[in-house]
């Protein structure tokens, strides 16, 4: 497509969520409210639970919806998707934006291939509005911070552009998705996704997020808890929120204040978040439960001392019981994420983590598998092991399912890993009983099987 027929084109962008799950990311809705915003058509559309290794469905949808520039928001889980969506927008003739692709040498990746033609940063919800506004108007990008294309054929990235204050972003745009069929699924219920704040002051070293997101910034309580409720208006069937803010309750005044403001509008609906061990304290604890709170996650990863120095975790196992103890007598169920296959795990580290699970008995277990992003300081460690970087999105990839023999331990870490999904997913649906009735929940577990299924079909479960 040459510059002037981009021109002449209605201004209007295909936003494509290609993730398994069934929430669009929610800053991918903030991103189309700020398009909007400024005069720009959005249609959002996503393949939540289909596999698209029949590449049928995605063309069917293109064709459909017959929009000439798409943007794909990336995941990194969901690489296989992105590719295979990549090449049939290509394919037929679509300008392609992969939105959020993060940090320098995954956005260089895309540019190299030929189906992609811009990429904008991660954490960053205005590039792709400056860049669609020079696509439009055939000006120079190379002063659009936040982006990247190809110059001459070869990848080039601008300048990074600056965090910009939440507050001043508008609300997200909710009303482009049906919410009651984008809900995700807890013990709770049907359950929204939502977030708060972005960013986290912490350095774990197997984190892409922290690297993407930057440093920790709020949305204004107001702010958020007038979007819970307009949330919960435009929908007849949630029964939960997820605040999938990274490090929620970091800030211990504003986790109180947040909580008061929920109790004086007389906000009732269950509520679950993420959580470090050291942000933790009883105070807060009690304020959490009055205000519905009824479960933590926390991102502890291991039970070998050994390996969580490895991730950078500063907290001692002791302190860790204490804290799942103390969630338990406030009536707040501790969720525990799990990584395996961290670089240089023995099976005595394995079974130190199981034995850990035995003696704080979490009330939910994620488990992930270690994915070595580059440019995080585990993965120049998975280097040492033998990891070679990709060169190129296809090497990506393959090297992504191939990924596991790398492991030190192979066998005992895939074995391990399906062992805590089923343990978790049979305990879920017991616990979901409760709570659930039998109908929702069997739904739930076949839910949560179809997931794990196209998961193992599509990608597999890493924690990135
Ligand atoms: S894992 Fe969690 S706490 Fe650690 S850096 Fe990433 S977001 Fe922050």
């Amino acid at each position: 497509m040459t510059q002037k027929e981009i021109e002449n084109k209605e201004k209007k962008i295909l936003l494509i969520y290609p993730g398994l799950d069934p929430c669009p990311p929610y800053k991918l809705l903030q991103i189309a409210a700020v398009l909007e915003k400024n005069g720009i058509e959005v249609l959002i559309t996503d393949f939540c639970h289909q596999s698209l290794k029949n590449g049928m469905i995605i063309k069917k949808r293109l064709k459909s919806l017959n929009i000439d520039i798409v943007g794909i928001y990336f995941r990194i889980e969901s690489f296989s998707n992105i590719l295979r969506i990549i090449r049939m927008a290509k394919n037929l003739n679509k300008i392609v934006i992969i939105i959020g692709s993060g940090y320098k040498e995954m956005m260089k990746l895309f540019l190299r291939d030929s189906n992609v033609d811009f990429v904008t940063a991660s954490g960053d919800q205005l590039s792709l509005l400056s860049l669609l506004n020079c696509l439009f108007s055939g000006k120079n990008m190379a002063r659009v911070k936040g982006i990247g294309f190809k110059k001459n054929g070869i990848p080039f990235l601008t300048k990074n552009r600056e965090y910009v204050s939440l507050d001043r972003l508008p609300m997200p745009a909710w009303h482009l998705i049906d919410i009651d069929s984008h809900l995700g699924f807890s013990v709770f219920g049907p359950t929204i996704y939502m977030e708060t704040s972005e960013g986290c002051p912490y350095n774990c070293t197997y984190c892409k997020l922290r690297l993407s997101q930057g440093p920790i910034r709020y949305k204004s309580i107001k702010k958020s808890i007038d979007e819970v409720e307009y949330v919960l208006s435009k929908s007849r069937k949630a029964k939960a929120i997820f605040f999938q803010d990274l490090t929620f309750l970091f800030n211990k005044d504003r986790v109180i204040n947040f909580c008061n403001e929920l109790i004086r509008r007389d906000i009732k609906i269950s509520w679950f978040c993420y959580g470090r061990i050291r942000d933790v304290n009883e105070e807060m604890l009690k304020k959490l439960k009055e205000a519905n709170c009824k479960a933590i996650i926390f991102g502890v990863e291991s039970g070998s001392q050994k390996i969580q120095k490895k991730l950078g975790k500063k907290v001692s196992l002791n302190k860790i019981k204490k804290v799942f103890e103390l969630c338990k007598f406030y009536d707040i169920n501790p969720g525990l994420s799990v990584i395996l296959g961290i670089p240089g795990e023995r099976i005595e580290d394995l079974q130190k983590t199981l034995n850990f699970i035995k003696i704080i008995k979490p009330s939910y277990i994620i488990p992930h598998l270690f994915l070595p992003v580059p440019g995080l300081k585990l993965t120049r460690i998975a280097e040492s092991y033998g990891l070679t970087q990709p060169k190129s999105l296809d090497e990506w990839e393959i090297s992504m399912h191939r990924l596991p023999n790398l492991f030190p331990t192979p066998k005992e870490t895939k074995r391990m890993y399906f062992r805590l999904c089923i343990y978790n997913d049979l305990k879920l649906f017991f616990d979901s009983l409760k709570n659930l009735g039998i109908k929702t929940s069997l739904k739930f577990l076949l839910r949560q099987l179809q997931e794990r299924t196209l998961r193992i079909v599509d990608g597999v479960n890493y924690r990135v």
